[in-house]
């Protein structure tokens, strides 16, 4: 069998989180009453008139600068024709012949390869609405909440390689979009969507296979799944004679496999035509450098402070420019600690476990700085324990408590009284005859289980290091005699 290579091209569509929708002044707005959110420009009744939200060109000049795109001064927006019943002007705005931004590019790091993945162009179109549609009553519903809420298009070439590389690239473009503060990208909500396109080649081919595409999908683990099932498929079907038909396929998460939906013979025809309700758009070299002054510090700047400046690992770099709220809180906190390593290191460790416990995103558990330092500082200064440590943390993320007063109400500091400890761990020796049995046999193991008896009685707040020490003397006194 020849080796063959995988070809994809993603075309994502964000969400912008502006005010009001492109061309009226409705709300944009997720999870309100269907129907409540739309007026007669939006819902396309006769007559109305679109009107360009400036906010909507600002957002997409920073993106613009920040995905390296060259811009448009005079763009404009066109017709895509097509019967839909959620978008009930029987057309799309959107932009073909002048889109905003072309010949972009993201760097993306793909295991020790730094790679350039160029965008194709980026544009701006209108959202349509959303179809319920009921099984129970066999009828289709439509909210039209969503008509109209500005969308970004962003087109990649077909530079990447395989489904990691798509998910590196997918991740690198999200925190991008974060940190610009252009969208929310929550992707359950649908604020960030792909097109996947994929095709395959034999290693060594200068031409690309043809493709198909996968719409709409709106999880990374989807995409990644999509991505690989998709290739493996066409892959074994060249490898039985058979050829790739260019079509439209649909991804069924549940049974793991995409199938048939359209065909390129019964694509539609667009009829795209400049819209003549939109005047072309002027962008001017000074709202440019405007825009690009006011650009925040985007992940990958911040990635290498914190590797050169502050002296964290590549991974844990990584991990604190996720998100910028993750983000946020690091530099917050490392303020007050002045412990950089330290700092993410709790976040790395215990945080991460609470946003598991949770099942939420790291980013999502509400931390204050202030609290979360303090937690921190007293920690390494001996005052708790590192379990009490994850009490308070606990309690101040839920219930917002003061640290200090916390752990002086609740007597949580830690324990360091030698005689108290020892009288603890003598009486956890006295009745555990069988542990202290296996140890003098040499099954040192059972000293984990002593210290943490003695912990527990302990009320978890003796001083570890301590505890574990007096376990061993102990333990060591009673074998030798
Ligand atoms: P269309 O306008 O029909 O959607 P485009 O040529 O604009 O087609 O490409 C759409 C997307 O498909 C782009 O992201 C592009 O990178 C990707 N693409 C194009 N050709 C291939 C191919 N042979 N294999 C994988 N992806 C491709
Ligand atoms: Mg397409
Ligand atoms: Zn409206």
């Amino acid at each position: 069998m020849k080796s063959y290579e995988t070809v994809i091209g993603l075309e994502v569509h964000v969400e912008l989180s502006t005010r009001s929708k492109i061309f009226c002044s409705c709300p944009v707005s997720y999870g309100e009453e269907p129907n409540t959110k739309c007026c007669p420009v939006c819902m396309g009744l006769p007559g109305a008139l679109p009107v360009l939200n400036r906010e909507v060109v600002e957002y997409a000049l920073r993106t613009c600068l920040a995905v390296n795109c060259d811009i448009n001064k005079l763009t404009r927006f066109d017709r895509k024709n097509y019967f839909y019943p959620d978008l009930p002007k029987a057309y799309q705005i959107s932009q073909l012949y002048e889109p905003i931004g072309r010949d972009g590019w993201l760097e993306i790091q793909a295991g020790d390869l730094d790679k350039r993945i160029r965008i194709h162009e980026l544009h701006m179109e209108e959202d349509a609405g959303k179809l319920l549609h009921d099984p129970w009553d066999d009828q289709t519903l439509v909210d039209y909440n969503r008509c109209g809420v500005p969308l970004l298009e962003i087109v990649s070439e077909p530079d990447l390689r395989s489904a990691e590389e798509a998910l590196i690239y997918l991740e690198k473009l999200r925190s991008i979009l974060q940190f610009i503060d252009v969208s929310d990208c929550r992707m359950q909500e649908g604020s960030l969507r792909a097109d996947v396109n994929v095709s395959v080649r034999p290693i060594g081919s200068e031409e690309f296979g043809t493709r198909t595409e996968m719409k709409n999908m709106n999880s990374f683990k989807a995409i990644g799944r999509a991505i690989e099932k998709e290739s493996r498929r066409q892959i074994e079907l060249i490898e039985e004679g058979g050829a790739i038909r260019q079509e439209t396929r649909r991804w069924d998460e549940n049974k793991d496999a995409s199938f048939p939906m359209r065909s390129k013979e019964d694509a539609h025809d667009y009829r795209y035509f400049p819209d003549p309700d939109l005047t072309p758009v002027l962008i001017s070299s000074d709202w440019i450098e405007k825009v690009r002054e006011a650009l925040p510090e985007l992940p990958q700047d911040r990635r290498s402070r914190y590797i050169l400046e502050l002296g964290l690992a590549e991974y844990e770099a990584d991990l604190m420019v996720s998100h910028p709220d993750l983000s946020n809180l690091f530099e917050e906190t490392v303020k007050l600690t002045d412990k950089p390593r330290e700092t993410a290191s709790w976040i790395m460790g215990e945080l991460l476990q609470l946003s598991k416990d949770k099942s939420c995103e790291l980013a999502e558990l509400e931390v204050e700085p202030k609290a979360f330092a303090r937690i921190i500082i007293m920690t390494a200064d001996g005052t708790i324990n590192r379990i009490t440590a994850r009490k308070v943390l606990l309690a101040a993320i839920d219930e917002q408590v003061d640290p200090e007063e916390y752990i002086a109400k609740q007597g949580l500091a830690m324990i360091s009284d030698t005689s108290l400890l020892e009288q603890t761990v003598a009486q956890v020796l006295a009745d555990n005859p069988a542990s202290v049995e296996d140890y003098r046999k040499g099954k040192t193991k059972v000293t984990g289980f002593l210290v943490g008896q003695s912990m527990r009685l302990l009320g978890g707040k003796a001083d570890p290091q301590l505890l574990n020490k007096i376990v061993l003397v102990k333990l060591d006194n009673i074998v030798q005699n």
